[in-house]
């Protein structure tokens, strides 16, 4: 059997990112709007710290604002949560990222919940989870969304084929599914409570691991031929790189994976550089739904 075709989430997400530079210029040209995203860390994490670096980079490039909001560890909660009603009631501000993790003692559920959910590009308000559900027009968690991008590019079609999505979490696992569903896919959520995770592996067309467990995912889980995207990001040692060293991998064993599978991501330079360019196109699209303009074609 020939090897996976690589996925290459790079190109994909400088395409998209390319698409809401043109779509920026286009607000900018024909409505004077600058889309605005405000972007509120809370805490010391490193790389929450590197993630939200790369989104501020990221929006400016497209010829986007922002306004970053650094806070720190030991902010009291109603503090964030006063920030994100002004943030809210701001007409230039477009879009409002919480970075997660919050640090302990703030209850994640109740900040995300005091976004407006026109301004929450990252779609974790329960209002847009509702809609991504019922199949509203909403905002879609930029993970799973990426994915979908990829993997509609790879497949002829989704409807029908079996996909497991491993994981559950309000990030990525749960909208990820919804999003398969929608797409007319049989899916199933497997999670660290599911019984023979190999098995059900076998039987997957489509298999999301999004989990956070170095290389879970054997090379003789895989069904051969399937679609397999890796949302893993793992640190581990990397004793080639010197004394100290380590490398980032995916929660698929990449190499024996690659054997099997008809299409892949790696880790990195799959998933991840989607996610950012997402999140950059549900800040237009936010921009210019509040303005009543139709979505931009991204
Ligand atoms: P999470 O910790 O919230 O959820 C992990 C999920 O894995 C849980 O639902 C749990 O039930 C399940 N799980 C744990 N052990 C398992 C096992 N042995 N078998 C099956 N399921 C098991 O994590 P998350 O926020 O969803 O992130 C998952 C991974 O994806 C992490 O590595 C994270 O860093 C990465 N991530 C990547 C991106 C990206 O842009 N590439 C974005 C978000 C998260």
């Amino acid at each position: 059997m020939s090897e996976a075709k690589i996925i290459d989430g790079r190109k994909f997400a400088a395409e998209v990112r390319r698409g809401v530079a043109a779509a920026v210029a286009a607000l900018k040209a024909a409505h004077g709007l600058v889309p605005n995203l405000a972007i509120v860390l809370v805490g010391d994490d490193e790389a929450s710290h590197v993630y939200v670096r790369a989104k501020g980079r990221q929006a400016e490039e497209a010829g986007m604002a922002t306004v970053e909001y650094l806070l720190p560890k030991d902010t009291p909660e109603q503090e964030l949560l006063t920030l994100i009603e002004r943030l809210n009631a701001d007409a230039t501000v477009n879009g409002i990222l919480v970075q997660l993790p919050l640090p302990a003692p703030i209850a994640t559920p109740k900040v995300l919940a005091a976004v407006d959910p026109a301004k929450d590009v990252d779609g974790f308000h329960p209002v847009n989870v509702g809609r991504l559900w019922s199949g509203a027009a909403g905002v879609v968690p930029c993970t799973p969304y990426g994915c979908m991008v990829m993997l509609k590019a790879s497949l002829r079609g989704l409807a029908g084929r079996r996909a497991l999505v491993i994981g559950r979490s309000n990030i990525v696992g749960k909208p990820m599914a919804a999003l398969l569903l929608r797409e007319n896919a049989t899916v199933t959520i497997a999670h660290s409570k599911t019984r023979d995770l190999a098995a059900r592996c076998r039987e997957a067309d489509i298999l999301v691991a999004a989990v956070g467990r170095a290389r879970l995912i054997e090379g003789a889980w895989i069904k051969p031929g399937s679609c397999v995207l890796d949302v893993g990001i793992n640190r581990v040692p990397a004793p080639d790189k010197g004394k100290g060293g380590t490398r980032i991998v995916g929660d698929v064993d990449f190499e024996a994976a690659r054997k099997v599978a008809g299409h892949i991501t790696p880790v990195p330079g799959g998933v991840g550089p989607m996610t950012i360019a997402c999140l950059m196109r549900n800040t237009v699209i936010a921009a210019s739904r509040q303005r009543g303009l139709p979505d931009p074609g991204i």
